[in-house]
């Protein structure tokens, strides 16, 4: 026993000090101590050479002379140690050989099998030597001579540590190898091995500078007046607890990527002053069974301490999916755990804990029910791509740290970035500034800013790509085909610029200015694709062959059409029918909802459709085709060209539509 002491303390050094010492330490190390610690434990299984065992006469021998100082049971060994007394072995010559060595005990052992039976046999030898004594001398007082002979047998019952220890420190070094390996396979992210069922919120707080405020986000109206409650919430939650009123305990922010809804919950956090939980929906989801709701248990309760503070759950829609949908697949009962550990804290604290949840998805309508039921989400805020003048303001926003040139009108920029969100103009402001450096300049110019809008749209120019000069004719006529039809018909939104210069996947592209408008006609949709189709249409009338450029219009194309027969009502053979699914449910569903007539019907329609939007492109472009050619060679040698040179050719358009408002 003593020796191990020793061992013991020395392994945990050698740990401490690789740990010190080298962070990275070196595995072979864990090996290494595991096999000596292996090796000293089979070879010495806790037991003391010098020890002689002996049996019970000589044991009787040693009561009756009152030899023992004490008896020792060792429960883990089965083994009962014996200790003389002092005087006993410095006095007999029997025990010479413990006197030499200084052996101060336990001198003899016994192994017994049943320690109640030895027990009580050495209860019956103390008797039988208190009597036997007490017969020869009947003087002496029996209560002193019962106290000589007579002790308890004193009991080690603690468990047998040497083996078990090994197997802990065995177990701990094997369960550290799962973590570490885990932990690469998720590519070392934050959180440290032990903090598994930690959630990995970041927080933002005065501390690490949340300095956002509604400055920071423009446009965006609507969604800032909402959130502008929530913060005097935040601010002075008495004046609505007063009256009675029940302060909300979460807001679902609703819109596409890159529209702000992380800016915005962090602005909140930051005009309330309040702390502020930002953490992503899949950060919860983990490969191990459980982790995901522990994590929202801590989330939780880590935010409660904070409190009164914000929480942030981008993507909510990787845990809140409506349950039970996927009945395929046994995989989901870890995140429908989540959800449910999430529904349960919701519930769980009281409306004036001061922890508001703000969550932001893409998909308000995958959501599940339960998420989006009365005192959970129960608010519902949406955010829209910006329009032209909230560009103007995003614009605003972040060229406030770029050296700008005077000639730079931002007005110009947000009517030349339709369909960009708050991320891609940021994006397209860094990228201006990188430009602007890269050639050289002393600020940022109108050029450098279009160059970057170019990059944001297309990806990074093919620069010297390859590109055969029958093929750029080809292109070309595609591109001016689209051009020409979509100036051709009445609704198609209006052209802002066609190019044919490569970039990312796409060979060329025309810019439109979607019109921002909330209800779309029949006449509309129908003009739309005509003018999509206007590209292929192009090729077949100049070069009676068609290409496979026209693969991604085909595919809009499609989908539109198949939008207005199946969704939209707009077609007179199906009739004012809509099979869409606003739940969601019908995603998975293996069934369609109409019958095998319907959809016989559907399919005719839908070709129909897109063959007479086909035949009329091509009327108008056969119609024009002078013109068509016109513009298509313009391209050629141009490149680029504007609305102002297809006015030159077509001539005005004939509904100039009220664009740029
Ligand atoms: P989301 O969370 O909706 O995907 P983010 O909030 O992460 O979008 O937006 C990304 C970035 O885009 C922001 O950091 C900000 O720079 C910029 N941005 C988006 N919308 C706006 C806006 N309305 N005003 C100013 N900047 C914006
Ligand atoms: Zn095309």
């Amino acid at each position: 026993m003593q020796q191990k002491e020793p061992v013991k303390k020395k392994k945990a050094q050698t740990q401490q000090n690789n740990k010190k010492k080298q962070p990275k330490f070196n595995y072979l190390w864990i090996y290494a101590i595991a096999i000596v610690g292996l090796l000293f434990f089979i070879q010495n299984p806790g037991s003391n050479n010098v020890r002689e065992e002996i049996g019970t006469t000589k044991l009787e021998r040693f009561i009756i002379n009152k030899y023992i100082e004490s008896i020792l049971f060792i429960q883990k060994d089965s083994r009962i140690d014996i200790t003389l007394k002092e005087k006993t072995v410095n006095t007999n010559a029997e025990f010479e050989k413990f006197r030499e060595k200084n052996i101060k005990g336990p001198h003899f052992y016994i192994t017994v099998a049943d320690f109640s039976v030895f027990n009580s046999d050495v209860k019956e030898i103390q008797e039988r030597a208190v009597q036997d004594y007490l017969i020869n001398n009947p003087d002496k007082d029996e209560k002193k001579v019962r106290n000589d002979y007579i002790f308890d047998i004193k009991q080690n019952t603690s468990k047998a540590w040497g083996f078990e220890i090994f197997w802990l420190v065995l177990m701990g070094i094997l369960l550290f190898f799962i973590f570490t390996s885990f932990r690469g396979i998720r590519g070392g992210g934050q959180g440290g091995i032990f903090n598994f069922g930690k959630s990995r919120a970041q927080l933002f707080d005065s501390k690490n500078n949340n300095g956002s405020s509604f400055k920071d986000v423009a446009g965006m109206e609507g969604a800032k007046y909402e959130v502008e409650e929530i913060v005097d919430f935040l601010k002075n939650p008495k004046k609505y607890t007063e009256l009675g009123g029940k302060i909300p305990k979460g807001a679902l922010l609703v819109g596409p990527p890159g529209t702000g809804k992380t800016l915005l919950a962090k602005a909140v956090a930051g005009e309330a002053q309040v702390p502020f939980f930002s953490l992503s929906g899949s950060d919860f989801v983990e490969m191990f069974v459980g982790v995901g709701a522990s994590r929202v248990r801590d989330l939780f309760q880590t935010a409660k301490g904070k409190a009164p503070c914000i929480i942030f759950i981008d993507e909510i829609d990787a845990i809140g999916r409506a349950r039970g949908k996927n009945v395929m697949s046994g995989a989901n009962d870890e995140r429908e755990s989540t959800l449910n550990q999430l529904l349960t804290e919701m519930d769980g604290f009281s409306t004036n804990a001061g922890v508001i949840i703000l969550a932001a998805t893409n998909r308000a309508d995958v959501l599940d029910r339960a998420l989006l039921r009365a005192g959970r989400f129960d608010r519902q805020i949406h955010v829209e791509l910006p329009n032209a003048k909230e560009r103007k303001g995003i614009f605003e926003v972040h060229v406030r740290n770029l050296k700008l040139n005077t000639d730079v009108d931002l007005e110009y920029f947000a009517k030349q970035t339709p369909g960009f969100s708050g991320a891609d103009i940021a994006n397209v402001c860094n990228e201006s500034a990188l430009i602007a450096a890269r050639n050289g300049k002393k600020s940022v110019e109108k050029s450098d800013i279009l160059a970057a809008i170019d990059r944001i749209v297309g990806g990074l120019e093919r620069r010297g790509s390859m590109m055969s000069p029958e093929e750029k004719r080809v292109i070309a006529y595609h591109e001016a085909g689209h051009a020409a039809v979509g100036w051709l018909v009445e609704h198609a939104a209006p052209l802002v610029k066609v190019t044919i210069v490569p970039r990312g996947k796409s060979l060329g592209a025309a810019w439109y200015l979607p019109e921002e408008r909330h209800i779309t006609t029949t006449e509309q949709m129908f003009d739309e694709i005509t003018a999509m189709l206007g590209g292929r249409a192009a090729e077949e009338v100049q070069f009676g062959k068609i290409s496979t450029g026209a693969l991604s219009d085909l595919e809009k194309v499609t989908k539109q059409a198949y939008a207005m027969v199946v969704f939209y009502g707009l077609n007179e053979k199906i009739g004012n029918i809509s099979f869409y699914d606003s739940t969601g449910q019908q995603e998975y569903a293996l069934t369609k909802p109409y019958s095998e007539k319907t959809a016989q019907n559907i399919d005719e329609e839908i070709s129909k459709l897109i063959e007479s939007a086909y035949k009329r492109a091509k009327g108008i472009l056969t119609e024009n085709k002078e013109k068509l050619i016109q513009l298509a060679e313009n391209l050629v040698e141009k490149e680029v060209i504007f609305a102002e040179d297809l006015e030159t050719i077509f001539g005005k358009r004939q509904q100039q539509t009220e664009t740029l408002a």
